[in-house]
């Protein structure tokens, strides 16, 4: 396929355009399929025919969520409450730094774990001073 932002040919399943780095088919500058150019208003290919997904900036920008669903005060509880076994990790979706934590904790016998309550107190601070985004990189509510 070709990236849709710049048009060099990828691997077909590419998630990442080595040459922009942007998502190859989040844009509408060329078709994917043979790597002509597009417009965003085009419903198909001219040279190919392939039929291309119309407005797709647009209907980007639309849905595009500017927030996490996940809340700073649920993820800054979780850390200092049970911040040992990781939870605020995994409320993040950042599940190997949670299971990091967890087995530290867990494979000590617990000796580690107030060790690992500080460290999660510290990301507490961070995830209260809005410094910690979820595992997506958007920024708590
Ligand atoms: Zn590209
Ligand atoms: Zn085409």
């Amino acid at each position: 396929m070709y990236c849709r932002h710049c048009g060099e040919q990828l691997e077909d399943k590419a998630e990442i355009c080595f040459n922009c780095g942007n998502k190859p088919l989040a844009d509408d500058n060329y078709c994917p399929e043979c790597g002509a150019q597009t417009t965003s208003e085009m419903e198909q290919c001219l040279n190919c025919g392939k039929k291309l997904k119309v407005g797709l900036n647009l209907s980007d920008k639309k849905t595009r969520v500017l927030y996490s669903e996940k809340s700073k005060a649920a993820a800054g509880t979780l850390a200092v409450v049970l911040g040992a076994f990781g939870a605020h990790d995994f409320y993040l979706g950042d599940s190997s730094k949670g299971w990091t934590k967890f087995i530290l904790s867990v494979a000590t016998g617990g000796i580690a774990a107030p060790f690992v309550a500080m460290w999660s107190l510290a990301d507490a601070v961070k995830i209260f001073a809005g410094q910690r985004d979820d595992a997506d990189g958007l920024p708590l509510r």
